[in-house]
């Protein structure tokens, strides 16, 4: 039962927002201030050739913490599908947690990276098997949710994340590291088979 693969489900990218597509502006919910990262428009193309969803699930404390409402992600939200398109992508869906940090909170949600929360969501929403999918992230937080969720994990390496892999729990080392984000090819510390699913050759969604 475990082992089963629902063949009606189908594998999915999620992908962490700031510091990860866009460059990172702490709060920020203007449009006019959203900007790819270097890198990130080719390893879009690339991955809108697979024919995999993308999902894009965010932390977005500034909810909570009184700094914008959230009708303002929905301009978010629609910058992004435009940025999608943009690269020939299409962006299935747009999810945030809108909670505070759990100790300023005083309480836990589900749905705060590292907590899988939106990943299930998501999954439960768009159909998708999250045995067979992929969190893509720039920092250990986005590596916990995803290997919560069950999905392959990719850390990109662009200096955002400064734990330096020692003594980690095993649900915070990713399946993969990602360097050359400009030439969208991938180095592996791990599962070479499982990476080569990336390319859009080899990829059957
Ligand atoms: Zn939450």
């Amino acid at each position: 039962m475990a082992d089963r693969t629902d063949s009606h489900l189908t594998p999915a990218v999620f992908l962490d927002k700031d510091g990860t597509l866009l460059e990172n502006v702490p709060f920020n919910v203007d449009p006019l201030q959203m900007r790819w990262t270097a890198g990130a428009q080719s390893a879009l193309r690339r991955l809108s050739q697979t024919g995999m969803p993308l999902i894009v699930v965010s932390n977005q404390p500034g909810v909570a913490l009184g700094y914008f409402i959230q009708s303002e992600l929905r301009l978010v939200e629609a910058r992004l599908q435009r940025m999608f398109a943009s690269c020939g992508a299409s962006l299935t869906g747009f999810y945030y947690c809108p909670h505070a940090p759990h100790r300023a909170a005083g309480f836990s949600c589900t749905c705060r990276k590292p907590q899988p929360g939106m990943l299930r969501r998501a999954a439960r929403n768009h159909g998708v098997d999250l045995s067979r999918s992929w969190m893509v992230g720039d920092i250990l937080d986005d590596v916990e949710a995803g290997r919560a969720a069950g999905c392959t994990t990719v850390l990109i390496d662009n200096g955002n994340e400064n734990d330096n892999g020692h003594g980690q729990k095993c649900e915070r080392v990713p399946e993969c590291a990602q360097y050359a984000r400009q030439r969208a090819t991938f180095s592996c510390r791990g599962n070479h088979r499982e990476l080569r699913r990336l390319s859009p050759r080899s990829v059957r969604a």
